[in-house]
């Protein structure tokens, strides 16, 4: 991490990371009342549909976890696979994405 950013770069990464809180709690609050809307329908023994749809749920809500530890922690918006910028539009479609879209692929 640089310690020798002008105050000015500083105040806007502030900014970003404001808001990339506010999309990844978006991004929660939509994924729990998924889950929740999931588990009001009830799921009958066996119902491999539903429990692949949760676990699906289940592990972005992980990846969310994961995204704002790394907001916290200055990695945020970092490709963990090539270690380049991860593409602010994308990252304003799945705000807590780890790849770019080329490590996503390869992967
Ligand atoms: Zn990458």
């Amino acid at each position: 991490m640089s310690l020798d950013l002008p105050r000015t770069d500083t105040r806007a990464a502030n900014l970003a990371a404001d808001e990339v809180r506010r999309r990844l709690e978006h991004a929660r609050t939509t994924r729990l009342a998924q889950l929740k809307a999931l588990d009001e329908t009830g799921d009958s023994p066996g119902d491999h549909l539903m429990s692949n749809q949760k676990d699906a749920i289940v592990r972005v809500l992980r990846e969310i976890d994961e995204a704002f530890a790394r907001v916290e922690d200055g990695t945020y918006g970092t490709c963990l696979g090539c270690a380049k910028p991860v593409p602010p539009e994308r990252l304003e479609i799945l705000p807590h994405t780890r790849y770019c879209v080329g490590c996503r692929r390869a992967a």
